[in-house]
C-alpha cells in the first residue's frame, strides 16, 4: 500500500510552496500565506475522489476515529461493535471517547462477521464500526441492515483501505461517517495524518470544530471565532497537507500498479490447490494492497512462515495471529485494562471479559492466515523470483519435508 515509494518531485514542490511563505498553519494568517492553503485543497481534492460531501483533515487516523465518534454522538456508556482484527487505534478512539469497544469474530473475509454483529447487539449498542482491513471490506449491505432495524450508527474504520470500493462507492464514503489513515505506511501518506468523510453536514461542522479546540471558523479572526463546544486539538499541518496533494494525485498510478502486481504474485500461489485467499463480499473491489491468504491449518501456516525466516524471504508476509499490533489474542494491555489514566467502572469489566471471550471462530481464521504487503516497485522478474520461492516453501510444508 505504500505511497511513500513514490516520494519524488511532486511532494518536493507542494512543500516549497508552503515553505516559501512559512505559514505553516492551516487557519489564519490570510495576508501573509499569499493564497496558499494546502489543506483545504486537499480536503476539495479528498470529497472530489472518494465521492464524499465533507472532509475534515486530522492530525492522524486514531486522531480521525476519535473525531468521528464525537461528533456522532458516542460516548460514556455507548457500546461500540468492532472487530477482533484490526489495528490497536480502533480501541483506543473507541476509549478516548469514554464508550465500550466490544469486540465480535471476523471470518474469512477478514472483517467483521454480520451474523456475529447480530449476537452483539444489545440496548447499549450505539454503533458499529467495520474495519476494513488490509485493502478489502466488510459486508457492509448486511451491516446497514443491521443498523437500520436497531438505529445504530455505521463507522467505517477504513484507514486501511483507501481506494477500494464497495458496490461503486469508494469505501469510507457509505456509513454516518468513514476513516482514512495517512500515516507513513498507508496508500497515500502525509508522514502523519488522517481524514473524516461523511455525508452529514452536521458531522462535518463538529468535526471542523472538534479538531480546533471547538472553533466555529465563522469569526473575522481566530480570537473572535465563538465555541459552541469543548474540542482537542487534532489539526494537521500544512507541510503534511501538501503532501497528501501531491500523493492523492498519484492514487489511480498507486491502484493501477497495486492491482497489477498482485494478481501476478496472485497466479504463483494459486498453483497450490491447498491455498485459499480471502473472501470479498459480493459487489466489492480489493484495493489490492495485500494478498491475503490461508492455508487449511495453523500448523501448516506456522510451519510455512517458519521456513519463510529460516529462508530469509518472509520480510513483508505478515502472520498477524502472533502480531503484538493486530489481533486480540496478543493484547494484553487491553484485556488487563492497562491505562495510564482511571478509565470507568465499565470500560474496565468489559475490557477484564475480554481476557476470557471464546474468540476461537476468528482463531480458526486468523491463526491460518498471512498477508503479503504489495510493493508498488516491485518488477515482474522480482514477483516471479517471490512467487516461485513462496511457491517452494509451501509445497516443502505440503509434504511434509
Ligand atoms: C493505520 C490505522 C489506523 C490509525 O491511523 P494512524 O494514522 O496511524 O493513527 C486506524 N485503523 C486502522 C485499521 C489502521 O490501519
Amino acid at each position: 500500500m505504500p505511497g511513500f515509494e513514490f516520494f519524488g518531485d511532486e511532494e518536493r514542490k507542494e512543500i516549497n510552496d508552503v515553505l516559501e511563505t512559512g505559514i505553516l498553519m492551516r487557519y489564519g494568517f490570510d495576508a501573509p500565506r499569499k493564497g496558499i492553503w494546502k489543506s483545504n485543497e486537499l480536503e476539495k481534492a479528498i470529497t472530489q475522489t472518494f465521492g464524499c460531501k465533507y472532509a475534515q483533515l486530522t492530525s492522524s487516523g486514531t486522531a480521525a476515529l476519535t473525531t468521528a465518534m464525537a461528533a456522532l454522538g458516542i460516548g460514556v456508556g455507548d457500546e461500540v461493535i468492532m472487530p477482533a482484527f484490526t489495528f490497536v487505534a480502533s480501541f483506543e478512539a473507541v476509549l478516548s471517547v469514554g464508550a465500550i469497544p466490544v469486540l465480535v469474530d471476523v471470518d474469512e473475509t477478514l472483517t467483521l462477521n454480520p451474523d456475529a454483529v447480530r449476537k452483539a447487539v444489545n440496548a447499549k449498542s450505539k454503533c458499529i464500526m467495520p474495519v476494513h482491513m488490509c485493502g478489502s471490506m466488510a459486508d457492509l449491505d448486511a451491516l446497514k441492515a443491521i443498523c437500520n432495524e436497531h438505529n445504530l450508527i455505521l463507522l467505517e474504520d477504513a484507514c486501511q483501505s483507501i481506494g477500494g470500493k464497495y458496490k461503486g462507492k469508494h469505501l469510507g464514503s457509505i456509513g454516518d461517517a468513514g476513516t482514512f489513515s495517512f500515516d507513513f505506511v498507508k496508500m497515500i501518506t502525509t508522514a502523519e495524518g488522517g481524514v473524516v468523510m461523511t455525508n452529514n453536514e452536521d458531522v462535518y461542522i463538529k468535526s471542523d470544530g472538534y479538531t480546533d479546540h471547538g472553533h466555529d471558523h465563522r469569526g473575522v479572526d481566530r480570537g473572535a471565532d465563538l465555541h459552541p463546544f469543548i474540542g482537542y486539538n487534532f489539526r494537521i499541518s500544512e507541510l503534511h497537507a501538501a503532501v497528501g496533494l501531491a500523493q492523492i494525485r498519484k492514487l489511480d498510478m498507486f491502484l493501477e500498479l497495486q492491482r497489477k502486481n498482485n494478481k501476478i504474485l496472485r497466479s504463483y500461489l494459486e498453483q497450490i490447490p491447498e491455498v485459499t485467499f480471502r473472501i470479498v463480499p459480493e459487489g466489492g473491489e480489493d484495493s489490492c494492497s495485500f494478498l491475503s491468504w490461508f492455508l487449511p491449518t495453523e500448523a501448516l501456516m506456522k510451519a510455512t512462515v517458519a521456513e519463510m525466516k529460516a529462508q530469509g524471504i518472509a520480510a513483508g508476509n505478515f502472520y498477524w495471529y502472533a502480531n503484538n499490533w493486530h489481533y486480540i489474542k496478543q493484547w494484553q494491555h487491553l484485556q488487563e485494562a492497562t491505562t495510564l489514566n482511571t478509565i470507568s467502572a465499565e470500560q474496565k469489566t468489559a475490557l477484564h471479559n475480554l481476557a476470557t471471550q471464546d474468540f476461537s471462530v476468528s482463531d480458526a481464521v486468523m491463526s491460518r492466515c498471512v498477508s503479503t504487503a504489495i510493493s508498488l516497485l516491485w518488477t515482474e522478474e522480482q514477483i516471479k523470483d517471490k512467487g516461485e520461492k513462496m511457491v517452494a516453501v509451501i509445497r516443502k510444508v505440503l509434504a511434509g519435508e
